[in-house]
């Protein structure tokens, strides 16, 4: 039998009865005739007591001395378990990040793993041992210790679980798998049997904290099947893998961004270096943005919306007031008690109106959507603060996520083994020979020249209006693919779409009708556009690689009409004249990326 390993969480570990059940479940495998490598979390919530400690002593913590303190979190649990396993009679060795040889950058509390080395384990693994690796660090070339940021842990175990070439990656914590949505704030959540790579991809970085999604990042370049399970319990848990849970689900989960900030900013002097001069000094203070709208008004000006994390809101401002200044625009209403919800789903890909229904849903529920973004397979909405818990049912509702949906597969492991026999262990290692493990990877850049782009400016901004929006398009089985909802006030809101150019002039008429109900609501259009996309792996997670885009575009005296983003896809818009130089300029930025 093969390598297996074996990830416990914090809670999993917080004291020293639950190390002793954990060292139980490494020995119960190791019987079975499996190698086991056991990664471990910190006890409980020592990281963030660590956290706390540090802060009381410096506010603004050296993030070097940062990582030489968190990692003892984990230092402390791996002795321990290897202590635990040994008082149960069986060998074990506990391991630092760095006496195994996890290479990292140097970007302290937030550190890429460049390379693992697999010599020191394997020999311990072959001499009988249970190998306790610590998670969540790593070293730099300068043999300076390194973390891999809040919950890095998981990124470890599927990391090591690649190069070993394990049959299997456990993950144990205090929930039984993944659910549907955070059971925790739904008690309603479904527990999935099965989830794809690219779904938990888009959850994880939406708010279900279950997964660090770098993790899954690693699970999906090097075909890693994850298995989620419960510590506490023999439930059999949600396994992550290529597929879906079920091909028919539209939409297959839902998450909650409870903090928020909204930043708008007004009248810019719209320019192709519009969108990079504003991101790149933000991107530069490593200050995540996500939701992006951008709406071009008749004058020449732009409107641009945007929302980072609510802690974030000052800095930003901060940074932003010279730029906007010089752009002689202005920053509008902005704030920080707006909340994100969103919907993730590969089926909704190919589905009519299911934007229609979650609009429909929060409409029925009086819920105002501030801004909205979509890709492929997610939709995001910002909403009010106080009505996020609300939102996140009504749109769980609506999807029946509660329920199993038809053709779900009733027992993902059963398959499990021949899964992993059917990734070629060639395959596997020839990706990983001198490259860089978590560096960022392109599969693909394309144009998509079938498209026309719609623009509703001055939209009234209340609950409903969306809604009706999608309701009319969906009637005439108008397939919607891009939606961009930009906040410009308290009164006005403006919308993108696209839609399938051979339908524009139906589209327009749509349109045009409906904007008529709600003057001074203007329609404006664009019949031949370029959809430009970069599709890959890390795309959100290597914050650089938008601003890359941005540059790239800017460079050729491109505008930017619409602009979405995911964890595995970034679509710009731009006018069609443009768009061959776009995807020109693109290729040659992303070469070095390209797989
Ligand atoms: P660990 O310490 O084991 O790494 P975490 O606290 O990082 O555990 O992750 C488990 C928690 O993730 C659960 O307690 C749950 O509240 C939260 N969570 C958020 N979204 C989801 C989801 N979709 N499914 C399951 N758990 C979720
Ligand atoms: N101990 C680290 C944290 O609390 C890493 C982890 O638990 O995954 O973030
Ligand atoms: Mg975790």
């Amino acid at each position: 039998m093969g390598i297996i390993v074996q990830k416990f969480g914090g809670t999993s570990v917080a004291n020293s009865q639950l190390i002793l059940s954990a060292a139980r479940k490494a020995i119960r495998a190791h019987q079975e005739g499996h190698q086991v490598v056991m990664v471990v979390s910190a006890m409980g919530k020592n990281t963030d007591y660590l956290i706390e400690l540090a802060h009381e002593v410096n506010e603004v913590p050296p993030t070097r001395e940062m990582d030489m303190l968190l990692s003892t979190g984990e230092q402390v649990s791996v002795a321990l378990m290897a202590m635990a396993i040994d008082s149960l009679g069986y060998k074990a060795v506990s391991l630092t990040g760095g006496q195994i040889g996890i290479r990292t950058d140097s970007s302290h509390t937030k550190a890429r793993i460049k390379s693992i080395s697999t010599e020191r384990v394997r020999k311990l693994l072959n001499e009988g041992n249970i190998v306790i690796a610590a998670g969540f660090q790593g070293i730099d070339e300068n043999f300076d210790i390194t973390t891999l940021g809040r919950g890095g842990s998981d990124t470890t175990a599927v990391a090591l679980a690649a190069v070993l070439e394990a049959d299997a990656c456990e993950i144990y914590t205090d929930v039984d798998g993944v659910y549907t949505t955070d059971p925790r704030i739904l008690p309603e959540a479904r527990l999935t049997r099965q989830v794809s790579y690219d779904e938990m991809l888009e959850l994880a970085s939406l708010g279900a904290g279950v997964m660090h999604s770098r993790s899954i990042e690693f699970g999906k370049k090097f075909n890693v099947p994850i298995h989620v399970r419960s510590s506490l319990s023999d439930v059999p848990g949600s396994l992550i893998v290529k597929e879906p849970e079920s091909p028919g689900a539209v939409v297959s989960g839902a998450a909650l961004t409870k903090d928020e900030a909204r930043i708008s900013l007004l009248s810019l002097t719209n320019s192709p270096e519009v969108s990079l001069k504003i991101f790149e000094p933000i991107a530069q203070q490593k200050i995540t943005v996500d939701m992006i709208a951008q709406s071009a008004t008749e004058n020449g000006k732009a409107n641009l919306c945007f929302t980072v994390p609510r802690a974030e809101m000052a800095a930003t401002l901060k940074i932003l007031r010279p730029v906007v200044l010089s752009l002689g625009g202005e920053i509008g209403q902005c704030s920080d008690q707006v909340s994100k919800v969103s919907v993730v789903g590969l089926g909704m890909a190919r589905a009519v109106g299911v934007a229609d229904r979650m609009f429909h849903a929060l409409a029925q529920a009086a819920i105002n959507m501030q801004m909205i973004t979509t890709s492929e397979i997610k939709i995001s909405a910002l909403v009010d603060r106080n009505e996020a818990l609300r939102a996140l049912r009504t749109v769980h509702e609506e999807f029946g996520l509660h329920l199993t949906p038809e053709n779900a597969v009733t027992d993902p492991f059963s398959s499990l083994s021949n899964r992993r026999e059917k990734v070629a262990a060639i395959e596997v290692i020839s990706r990983l020979q001198g490259v860089d493990m978590e560096g960022l990877t392109i599969d693909d850049i394309a144009l998509d020249d079938k498209q026309s782009r719609l623009t509703f400016l001055g939209l009234p901004n209340r609950s409903g209006i969306a809604s009706r929006i999608f309701r009319e398009f969906a009637k005439q089985e108008i397939f919607v693919d891009m939606i961009v909802q930009n906040y410009v006030d308290s009164d006005a809101s403006d919308v993108s779409i696209t839609v399938p150019r051979k339908l524009f002039s139906q589209a327009m008429k749509i349109s045009q009708d409906l904007a008529s109900e709600w003057k001074p609501c203007s329609v404006s259009g664009n019949e031949k556009i370029g959809k430009l996309s970069v599709s890959g792996i890390g795309l959100r997670s290597h914050t650089g690689m938008a601003i890359t885009m941005f540059r790239a575009l800017a460079n050729q005296g491109v505008n930017l009409e619409m602009i979405n983003t995911s964890e595995v896809r970034v679509n710009a818009v731009v006018d069609e004249a443009f768009a061959k130089a776009g995807l020109a300029a693109l290729r040659a930025d992303f070469a070095g990326a390209l797989r």
